[in-house]
């Protein structure tokens, strides 16, 4: 999709740190880290939020979580813990509209987050 931010990002246009990448999905670190550890897990084809790829199903949000699971493995936090968050539609705070799980750890994270 044209002027997609993680679009460009998945095909190479816009540079990103990379930390996984499968057949359907990308991850890469977050531009402005709200932790230690702050990844980015996206779709590689494109879908505006949680709710499109939800309902497009075929097993996509499923390979979502376990690239979750492996990110926080990778970065020492599968004991620790770590939150998974799809912010979905601007009023919940989601900036860029092409589904992405955030990954964080590294750091206290308090609940309810605010
Ligand atoms: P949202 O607010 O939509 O849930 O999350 C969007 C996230 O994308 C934000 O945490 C923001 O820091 C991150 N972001 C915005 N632009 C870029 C970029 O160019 N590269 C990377 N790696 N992250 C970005
Ligand atoms: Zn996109």
């Amino acid at each position: 999709m044209e002027n997609c931010l993680f679009c460009q990002i998945v095909a190479g246009e816009t540079p990103s740190a990379r930390v996984f990448e499968g057949p359907r999905t990308l991850a890469f670190r977050d531009i402005n880290p709200q932790a230690p550890t702050h990844v980015l897990i996206v779709t590689k084809e494109h879908y505006p939020d949680l709710a499109a790829v939800a309902k497009a199903g075929g097993g996509l949000l499923d390979e979502v979580a376990d690239v979750a699971r492996q990110v926080a493995e990778s970065e020492g936090a599968a004991e620790s813990g770590y939150r998974v968050v799809f912010n979905t539609g601007a009023g919940a705070g989601q900036t860029v509209f092409h589904v992405h799980a955030h990954v964080l750890a590294g750091r206290p994270l308090h609940w309810p987050p605010g």
